[in-house]
């Protein structure tokens, strides 16, 4: 019999979170995280299925030692990694360029495709070649899939991939929209066709992944068509900490007048701006508690976040032409009525409306939130992206007939 366990590995620079699936019915054996590797004050939390979690201090030095710790915990609930039961591991690789357009078996050769993508994700591809290697080194007899967040968005046509900028300066240094988030938009985009009882191949949805990072993706049967973030998650959307779309000219006048380095404006629009900077917070729970008690610059937060948040339903209205479902999915568009109610406020002449009471509903299923009978379809679709990610690496795996 085919082994049916899949470990599903999230590397950050300083984090590693895991879960171990049992793909006969995609249940979780385990999930659980390490923080703060390379510090003092390591810790790791690991929760079994059913299970009490645990928790252990102290300093772990490098991802190895992370996933030794992990591979320990493992082992005490009888789920170790040296089990014949684990058929791969899959890995969430944040950057795939235009080269990774699927789910890909890690070999030497794609190893070094990831290395040489570290110019266009300078912070993530590089832990992500940690967490794989170190798993590689733990059991190198075992396949170790790659699942690329930007492999959903390759389908995007050249119109919606292109920055109107020279060809040859793009080209020369890799300057395209790759999108992210994607293994969220292909498993939403999917589940919402499936909640409408309809073929992703003939179902047109526009998902709005809404977290601390947010992406808008326009997806025509089951095929991404655009989507929000660009080079970077930078582009499109309000976000936590990110400012989204802004006119490029803003930093050549941060440079010129404000006298900022590029490192400087980095870490100002990826973490300094979106919410968090017009208001100070950054979590939505929080700001709709602040515009409930009249805070005007909460409220003015608030508002920045739907205008753009509209602009993106309309544009990709636009770009799809015929939209069967709107999707909500991720920490706020699961969470938050009150972004649901007002995205679609005054769309109504687009077939787009939220119902009060079955949006105030809350539930971890997905679920319509559109009136009856309403021309589109208004969706909660929880993501999972772990899931899908031990899905493709166990159909890879299998199918292609690599486990052990
Ligand atoms: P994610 O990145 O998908 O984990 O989403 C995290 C964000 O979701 C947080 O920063 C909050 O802004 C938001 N969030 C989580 N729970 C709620 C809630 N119950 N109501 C509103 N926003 C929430």
């Amino acid at each position: 019999m085919s082994p049916t366990r899949v470990l599903v590995l999230n590397s950050g620079s300083s984090s590693l979170k895991y879960q171990l699936l049992d793909m006969r019915d995609s249940s979780r054996l385990a999930v659980g995280l390490v923080e703060r590797i390379g510090e003092q004050t390591s810790r790791l939390k690991h929760t079994p299925a059913g299970g009490e979690s645990r928790e252990r201090g102290g300093a772990i030095a490098d991802h190895d030692g992370a996933l030794k710790a992990v591979a320990e915990e493992l082992a005490r609930d009888g789920l170790g990694l040296d089990s014949p039961e684990l058929a791969a591991i899959g890995h969430r690789v944040v950057h795939g360029g235009k080269f990774f357009t699927e789910p890909t078996v890690i070999d030497d050769a794609v190893l070094a495709e990831i290395e040489r993508l570290i110019p266009v994700a300078p912070l993530h591809n590089p832990a992500n070649l940690t967490g794989i290697r170190t798993a590689q080194a733990l059991r190198p007899d075992l396949p170790q899939v790659a699942v690329f967040d930007t492999a959903f968005h390759t389908t995007m046509p050249e119109s919606a991939a292109r920055y109107a900028i020279d060809v040859k300066t793009a080209d020369e240094h890799r300057i395209r929209r790759y999108g992210f988030h994607g293994t969220s938009h292909a498993y939403v985009s999917r589940a919402t066709a499936e909640l409408l009882g309809k073929d992703p191949a003939e179902t047109n949805v526009i998902v709005l992944h809404l977290g601390n990072g947010a992406s808008a993706s326009a997806v025509r049967g089951g095929r991404c068509v655009d989507t929000s973030m660009g080079l970077t998650p930078l582009e499109g959307l309000v976000m936590g900490t990110r400012s989204g779309d802004m006119d490029p000219a803003v930093i050549f006048h941060l440079m010129r007048v404000g006298g900022m380095s590029a490192d400087e404006i980095d870490t100002l629009l990826n973490k300094k701006s979106g919410l968090i900077g017009l208001c100070g917070d950054n979590d939505m729970r929080e700001i709709r508690r602040r515009v409930d008690e009249g805070d005007e610059q909460a409220e003015l937060a608030f508002d920045i976040y739907i205008h753009r948040l509209k602009k993106y339903i309309g544009a990709y209205y636009a770009v799809l032409g015929r939209v069967d479902a709107v999707a909500f999915t991720a920490g706020v568009g699961e969470n938050a009525a009150p972004v649901r109610a007002a995205a679609l406020t005054g769309l109504e002449e687009l077939g787009l409306a939220v119902d009060g009471e079955r949006n105030a509903v809350r539930g971890d299923e997905a679920r319509l939130i559109s009136p009856e009978g309403a021309r589109v379809a208004v969706a909660v679709v929880p993501t999972d992206e772990e899931l899908e990610i031990a899905t493709q690496t166990y159909a890879l795996v299998i199918g292609s007939g690599n486990h052990t």
